[in-house]
């Protein structure tokens, strides 16, 4: 496979594809390597991932400038990116000493319970985190004591595989964290048909995840699924108008909007809807597009070709749109529309720097647009008033809404989406259990 920089369009590495029998072969190794890795005692598994995570931490920038020669990250961003890995290695560092069983008195004798490693767990990832979402599957997979296959994006492997050296390097045994660059349909699906294959995490879309689900319920395969989003950003008239629509473009053009938390939809209180609009078109012209490399940058490239032709079709009649470079690169400029529900651009995930503004009437007006649609992962919600921030919220149908605010992921707090946005949580303690089975055991003192 041809791994492109989608910034200047150059070929910069060329990675080969693994074919089924590759992933069985990785399977077996996965399978082999099982016993071991639960055998290890839980402190000297808790060090040896401590030990990856600050070998993230001293390689941070060489991961960082990988992801932007590979996903057209923003310089920022990517060094967040590579600190969050860190981070969520670290959080899960401190789970084999912690995440275990209970004993539970019952007559003639007592229950014991253990948390039981899956086995070999298949994460698949898509193209616009890379490191992060990997990170998210392996290290709460690792920490139950489970061995990982990670089959990364056709089009972003480059920091998987540098993150798979640095597991080795730090002690992980062999066959324990393995990642097999591959097409999704050979190698992915390869993942998820293999019956030695206990449990698969897919963050992708949501026909793939549909898919993945089908054939996991065949031979009731766990999964935990992160899927597309439409997610609505409700400004209230009592809100801070200027810090809503000055962070708003943040919001939905951060990745160049290839974000699953994207807020797509800008809904507004009627009567602050113009001043508003006025307030966002300034913010959305002064968003700096261009080279990710410079630490000025606020805005990359789509990650392909094909990607900016399927965002392009989205956009007919704008509102407005921003500048960005001519080429070479994958460019699209920040873009807002003031179509609603009738656009396909209202009601389908885009993945790209556009967004939608529309006005509503009242209170639960907004709740009615908002969930308006088969998804159900993020949203925001702009108001002084903390009752109605509450009852909003409560009434909003999504898995992570945040209040004055445009940020979703804190790696300590579960995340994860409602209806057609998937199925699960990451994240957070919580996350453990969905790499663990639960054993319960009788045992008799008579
Ligand atoms: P995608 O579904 O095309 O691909 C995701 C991964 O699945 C890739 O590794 C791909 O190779 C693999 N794949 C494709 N077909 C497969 C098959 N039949 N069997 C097994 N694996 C297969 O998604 P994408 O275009 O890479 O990513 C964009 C999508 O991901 C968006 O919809 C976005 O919202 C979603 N996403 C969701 C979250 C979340 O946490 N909810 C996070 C990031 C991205």
């Amino acid at each position: 496979m041809k791994i492109i920089n989608p910034a200047t369009e150059q070929v910069v590495a060329e990675v080969e594809a693994a074919d089924a029998a590759e992933v069985d072969r990785a399977v077996e190794r996965a399978a082999r390597a099982c016993p071991g890795w639960r055998a290890i005692a839980p402190g000297d598994r808790a060090r040896l991932l401590r030990r990856f995570a600050d070998l993230v931490d001293a390689h941070a920038e060489e991961l960082a400038q990988l992801e932007i020669a590979n996903a057209g990250h923003t310089v920022g961003n990517a060094r967040w990116e590579a600190g969050n890995v860190r981070d969520v290695l670290h959080f899960y560092a401190g789970a084999p000493e912690r995440h275990h069983g209970k004993q539970i008195p019952v007559p003639g004798g007592v229950n014991v319970t253990f948390q039981e490693p899956l086995g070999v767990v298949g994460v698949i990832v898509p193209w616009n985190f890379p490191m992060v979402i990997m990170t998210w599957g392996v290290a709460p997979a690792l920490a139950a004591g489970n061995t990982v296959i990670v089959k990364p994006a056709e089009w972003t492997p480059l920091t998987a595989l540098r993150l798979a050296e640095l597991a080795l390097a730090a002690g992980l045994p062999e066959g324990v964290l393995q990642v097999l660059p591959g097409v999704g349909e050979v190698a992915g699906a390869r993942l998820v048909e293999h019956p030695e294959v206990a449990k698969i995490v897919f963050t992708g879309s949501t026909e793939v995840g549909k898919e993945i689900a089908a054939k996991a319920a065949a031979r009731v395969k766990r999964i935990t699924l992160e899927l597309g989003g439409k997610s609505a950003n409700i400004v209230f008239a009592d809100a801070d108008l200027d810090k809503a629509a000055r962070t708003a473009p943040y919001a939905v053009f951060d990745n160049a909007g290839q974000d699953c938390c994207a807020r797509s939809r800008i809904l507004v209180e009627r009567g602050v809807y113009e001043e508003f609009l006025s307030r966002l078109s300034q913010a959305v012209l002064g968003v700096k597009v261009g080279d990710p490399r410079e630490e000025s940058t606020e805005m990359g490239p789509l990650i392909s070709a094909e990607h900016l032709a399927r965002v392009s079709g989205f956009v007919e009649d704008p509102y407005l749109q921003g500048s960005c470079p001519a080429g070479p690169g994958y460019w699209f400029p920040p873009t807002v529309l003031t179509s609603g529900p009738g656009d396909r651009a209202f009601t389908e995930e885009v993945f790209g720097p556009v967004v939608s503004v529309v006005p509503f009437v009242d209170e639960a007006d907004a709740v009615r647009i908002a969930n308006d649609t088969r998804y159900g992962l993020s949203g925001s919600i702009w108001t002084r008033d903390t009752g109605r921030a509450l009852r909003v919220a409560r009434a909003v149908e999504a898995g992570n809404l945040s209040v004055n605010s445009h940020s979703s992921v804190r790696y300590w707090t579960p995340f994860g989406g409602f209806k057609e946005s998937g199925l699960g949580r990451e994240l957070g303690p919580d996350a453990l259990s969905a790499f663990s089975e639960t054993k319960n055991v009788f045992l008799s003192w008579d």
